[in-house]
């Protein structure tokens, strides 16, 4: 009797005071104007993405073919992918502290060390069978990739490589791709077009860095996303993509990006392998769908980059 009367007098104030917890989580989440609220959101991200794991199929683990313990000496325990963006001569450099902004002479010398080291430059497929156990990779290897794909990588990047027999991934912004065949002017941002990467495919391949996603556009708890996190989008953008010729299952982030909805949407439409921009190297086994690679810019030294003494990278 007394527990009733003790539910009856207190469910509907406890009724009100979860509606108006309720509410004003609610109102939190949609207005991240402050720490606070944008923990509030942060915390209905977590829940949201718990929800879309356990009601979607979850992405195939690896099944790894292990290679031989005995020839993982000779053999990559890891391999380094490294990320370039834009190349230009060090006179021309206008934007000296821009990370994404090489200056052409230090790229060279990279190559250089590289050819001298005797390094071996896999391609993606052969990155993608070893990080699934298929295959073993040369204890020195390094996979070459390039972001968004300018002209200059053509121009200066190319020639470089070629006289090296080495390799290179260039994951293309497919909107940018250019139309027009103005000649190459290295003090303007220019795109490659459709026919110089036809006639570069004996060094680059070309894959996905999104047709149209390159631009931060998609709001979460406060802070500014790329475009891509953004579903709806991704997938016409993925279709405009193909549609362009290039029908790849490699894929690049814009800005590195990434959520378990972006990977899972990816993967439906056939992309087998994605790098973020997080450091580190790539060990078999790894998550395909977000690899690390390793930035390298004007004044970034190889020979340390290649072998971090104190394994954080590792
Ligand atoms: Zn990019």
């Amino acid at each position: 009797m007394k527990r009733k009367q003790f539910l009856k007098k207190w469910s509907p104030r406890l009724i009100v005071v979860l509606v108006f917890f309720v509410i004003f989580y609610a109102a939190l989440v949609t207005h991240p104007t402050n720490v606070f609220s944008q923990k509030a959101c942060t915390s209905w991200q977590l829940v949201k993405n718990k929800a879309f794991i356990l009601s979607h199929n979850q992405l195939p683990e690896i099944a790894l073919d292990t290679v031989q313990a005995e020839t993982i000496t000779e053999q990559a325990k890891q391999v380094p992918v490294l990320m370039y963006h834009y190349l230009v001569p060090k006179s021309l450099n206008k934007e000296p502290g821009n990370k994404s902004v090489m200056n052409t002479e230090d790229f060279e010398e990279g190559m250089d060390y590289l050819h001298r080291e005797g390094y071996y430059t896999p391609t993606l497929q052969e990155l993608e069978q070893y990080v699934k156990g298929e295959i073993s990779l040369p204890k020195k290897s390094v996979v070459i990739t390039f972001d968004d794909g300018y002209e200059n990588n053509l121009v200066y990047a190319y020639p470089i490589l070629k006289k090296y027999n080495f390799k290179a991934a260039v994951f293309v912004i497919g909107s940018k791709v250019n139309e027009s065949n103005e000649p190459f002017d290295p003090s303007r941002k220019s795109f490659l077009t459709k026919a110089q990467m036809e006639e570069s495919k004996d060094v680059f391949e070309f894959h996905s860095h999104t047709y149209n996603l390159h631009y931060k556009g998609f709001a979460k708890c406060g802070s500014e996303y790329a475009a891509g996190l953004d579903t709806k989008l991704l997938k016409q953008d993925m279709k405009q993509m193909k549609e362009l010729g290039i029908d790849t299952p490699y894929f690049a982030y814009p800005y590195g990006n990434k959520s378990t909805q972006m990977m899972y949407y990816l993967h439906e439409e056939g992309y087998r392998m994605a790098f973020s921009v997080r450091q580190g190297f790539v060990k078999p086994g790894d998550n395909l769908m977000k690899l690390n690679r390793l930035t390298v810019t004007t004044g970034t030294d190889l020979s340390v980059l290649l072998h971090p003494l104190d394994g954080s990278l590792e």
